[in-house]
């Protein structure tokens, strides 16, 4: 037996989980039921309402006959009801088509409403022994920690990997020792923060412990790459200031003064916009050097553009739009902050 599989299930047998209400069973239809409920709720909080549905529901049968609302009256305060829902058309299904009694091919299983792969092969193995291999979240972290696996485990390649992996690593012999091993390691030694290295009967099979790197796995969710946007803000420059347009109330920036702003990068060359704000010529576009900044949901490349305001030019009319702020107002006034960064940039550099 591989030397990995005969320490985890040395492990299980003298430190592992024995008395759980849904253990020292071979009745398939509670190792599933415990196995569904188990699927997003913790162990502690899954306890009392399964020993509560089997005392209403003690066979697939009692299970089946019962209207759906009483299933989902008992799993009330669970969550995941589609669980519920799909437990009592499984349960239909097993009792039509199977005549009650679960199949033992995990393949077979897994053809029932709500059960993956890896919990029909749990079934597999807890009620009938079949060797299978279980692959929830608990035992890929597990596996991704002791074969150092890259990558994110949820995701396809990585996924077909571990299933590999998992499949290679089962033992000949005391296959349900070896899978409640998994689980119980995963759930008790193996935890996702600050793991029990020093108690693990894996720490000198375990690439991740070896090379000291048991927190690079496994690898976290991949972040989605922020869509980017461009705008150009424009610095307009008089005797009276730099002109601010007050921002719209609510989206970004809502109610902040802020420089004028126009989507997409304007480039030397082009027409001048423009400002609505503020009717009068625009001269002397100068491109000082974009940046980005970053949103929840995007990043928005700015492009700063430095003019002057040819005089004379009316205020009056766009006073409710905005205001010119003196260079010496900049650092106090409420605008965005890398709107105040370029504007400090140009203050010290005697731009403004
Ligand atoms: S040695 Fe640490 S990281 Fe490796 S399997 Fe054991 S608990 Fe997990």
């Amino acid at each position: 037996m591989p030397a990995f599989s005969t320490a985890l299930i040395a492990w299980q047998k003298q430190h592992g989980r024995h008395d759980l209400p849904w253990q020292n069973t071979s009745d398939a239809y509670r190792i599933w039921v415990s196995e569904i409920m188990l699927q997003q709720t913790q162990v502690a909080a899954v306890k009392s309402y399964y020993l509560k549905f089997m005392q209403r529901f003690p066979q697939v049968q009692s299970l089946a006959d019962a209207p759906l609302e009483e299933v989902l009256a008992l799993w009330s305060g669970l969550g995941y009801y589609s669980r519920a829902r799909n437990l009592h058309r499984a349960a239909k299904i097993v009792v039509q088509q199977y005549g009650g009694k679960f199949p033992e091919d995990p393949l077979l299983i897994e053809q029932l409403p709500g059960i993956g792969r890896s919990t029909a092969a749990a079934i597999a193995v807890f009620a009938y022994g079949v060797k299978a291999a279980i692959l929830d979240g608990n035992v890929k972290r597990v596996l991704s920690r002791t074969h150092a696996i890259e990558g994110y485990p949820a995701s396809p390649a990585t996924q077909k990997q571990l299933w590999t992996l998992a499949e290679s690593l089962l033992p000949p012999q005391e296959i349900q020792a070896y899978t409640q091993g998994l689980m119980d390691l995963g759930a008790t030694i193996c935890v996702r923060l600050n793991p029990k290295c020093l108690l693990c009967p894996l720490h000198s099979h375990c690439q991740a412990y070896k090379q000291g790197r048991v927190s690079h796995f496994p690898t976290p969710k991949p972040r989605r790459a922020l869509p980017v946007r461009y705008a150009t803000v424009w610095i307009l420059r008089a005797e009276q200031g730099v002109w601010l347009e007050s921002r719209p109330p609510t989206g970004i920036w809502g109610g902040l003064l802020s420089l004028p702003q126009t989507e997409g990068h304007w480039q030397a060359g082009q027409a001048l916009p423009e400002f609505p704000s503020l009717p009068g010529q625009v001269v002397d576009p100068q491109l000082l050097p974009s940046f980005t900044h970053t949103f929840t949901h995007f990043k928005l490349q700015i492009q700063p553009v430095l003019t002057s305001l040819q005089q004379p030019f009316t205020v009056k009319a766009a006073e409710a739009l905005g205001r010119f702020i003196l260079p010496e107002e900049i650092a106090t006034a409420p605008l965005p902050a890398p709107v105040k960064k370029v504007l400090l940039a140009l203050l010290v550099t005697d731009c403004l």
